[in-house]
């Protein structure tokens, strides 16, 4: 063991491959279905938004896809990420654990995401698409797109929804200043937008609206593809980087992980981290690995698990995910990243199969955890980031109360810099506890679509 703060892999350690946890899951992942015939798709079913080479990824049970140079070559400018020991946290907790934490912050766009929208954007100009037709809830995705777009030469135009869009300017800006277009969603440009503005023209959008509308946008438009920035089984594997550098640096820090902790939205940070980690549990490693999500949207532990679509249009293939019905509408909350009604397949897939647990927080005290690491490690966390920093905390603090050494690591997913409205409205007392609605979700879960399996 040493007794470093910082543990940094040099340039030439960065991962030459991404994994694929495909490749060693005892059960294999079930198949995307299409909603009209109940049948598998095949990859023509999804040609029209997406790039040929993004639509092998998804389905390949290879176990390591190359990174192409190119790519590690944009990944240099923040990658390898550091691994951080929050010794003054756990000073502060008093406790015998250790905390480590993996820091996906220091990217250009403040998060893990240009993790994958790097990759999306190199295999979309390498077939020729000039323009990507893309969703974001608080801003990180389409900032992280609108990163990636700008350095491939790519149109990004982005269907941000519409409560994000008024209440998070900075990050409208953020986008525009690498290029893309951002439009309110629902929108009157999409026949999805229009069906929903005109049932309520006051509505202020979701992700499965705003997915809706960009997947009409690609599919209608030759010159433009559409991109995901989460849950699906690409962008898992991209992510996988973080797991992967965070294996190198644990073992400079002379210490294995008893926990691995990450908050799970649509699944990617949390796959990104945890998948490397569940192919060593496979091989007989000992790690609990833990998702943590937002009790408002508690699509892990209360969702039921079963085909649904992944938007609100149903324009989306049907894929079997941990879901909460892809019509319900959670409650706002301010970790706008983690307020999606389903959860990626092979990270709802790993849960079935008990590789993981999942715990819910409600927001406050997620913001109070978020703020006492603040103030001993110095890092603002993003308010999705801030439920994998009470996951950790809890840990430490049973660890404390057991008497016993535990080692923890979490992933510090993204740096709170564009959310500080929700730090000043915690700190205001404004910020609520808000439980989903029980009925609305029953009324939800009632409206999945009926599968043969
Ligand atoms: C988008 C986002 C998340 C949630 O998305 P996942 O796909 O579950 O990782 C979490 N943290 C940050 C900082 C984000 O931007």
């Amino acid at each position: 063991m040493t007794d470093s703060t910082k543990y940094l892999l040099a340039e030439d350690r960065l991962p030459k491959a991404w994994y694929n946890l495909n490749a060693d899951l005892p059960v294999p992942l079930p198949p995307p279905l299409h909603p009209g015939t109940g049948q598998p798709i095949g990859p023509d079913d999804l040609a029209p938004i997406f790039p040929m080479a993004i639509i092998a990824q998804e389905v390949t049970t290879e176990r390591w896809v190359e990174i192409p140079e190119p790519v590690r070559d944009i990944y240099r400018l923040w990658r390898p990420s550091p691994l951080v020991r929050a010794r003054r946290l756990e000073k502060a907790l008093d406790t015998p654990a250790h905390i480590y934490f993996k820091y996906e912050g220091v990217s250009p766009a403040g998060s893990h995401k240009p993790n994958t929208s790097v990759p999306q954007a190199f295999y979309n100009r390498q077939e020729g698409v000039k323009r990507i037709a893309t969703e974001t809830g608080a801003g990180q995705w389409g900032s992280s797109m609108a990163f990636a777009g700008s350095l491939f030469g790519l149109e990004v135009e982005v269907y941000m929804v519409k409560i994000s869009y008024n209440q998070k300017p900075y990050r409208r800006a953020l986008m525009e200043t690498y290029g893309a277009t951002c439009i309110p969603s629902p929108s009157p440009l999409t026949a999805s937008g229009r069906a929903i503005l005109a049932a309520d023209p006051d509505s202020n959008g979701s992700l499965g609206i705003a997915i809706s509308e960009a997947v009409e946008v690609a599919a209608s438009r030759d010159d433009t593809k559409y991109a995901l920035g989460s849950v699906l089984n690409h962008v898992c594997l991209h992510q996988t980087v973080i797991g992967e550098e965070a294996i190198e640096q644990m073992a400079m820090a002379g210490e294995q992980p008893d926990v691995v902790i990450a908050c799970t939205g649509g699944g990617s940070n949390f796959a990104g981290l945890a998948f490397p980690y569940i192919r060593e549990k496979l091989k007989g490693m000992t790690v609990r690995v833990v998702g943590v999500e937002p009790a408002s949207c508690p699509t892990l532990t209360r969702g039921t698990y079963a085909y649904d679509f992944g938007d609100t249009g149903h324009l989306t293939p049907l894929v079997k995910m941990h879901t909460l019905g892809s019509t319900f509408m959670p409650p706002g909350s301010h970790a706008g990243g983690l307020r999606y009604h389903g959860m990626a397949p092979m990270v709802s897939h790993v849960q079935q199969l008990g590789l993981m647990e999942a715990r819910a927080y409600h927001q406050t005290e997620c913001f109070a955890a978020a703020v006492q690491f603040a103030r001993c490690e110095g890092i603002v966390p993003a308010p999705e980031s801030s439920h994998a920093v009470r996951a950790a905390i809890d840990e430490a603090l049973a660890a404390k109360a057991e008497g016993r050494k535990r080692v923890i690591l979490f992933n510090l997913s993204g740096h709170g810099h564009f959310d500080m409205q929700a730090y000043t409205d915690y700190f205001a007392g404004k910020l609520q506890d808000l439980d989903y609605d029980a009925a609305a979700l029953a009324a939800a879960l009632g409206e999945l679509p009926a599968v043969a399996e």
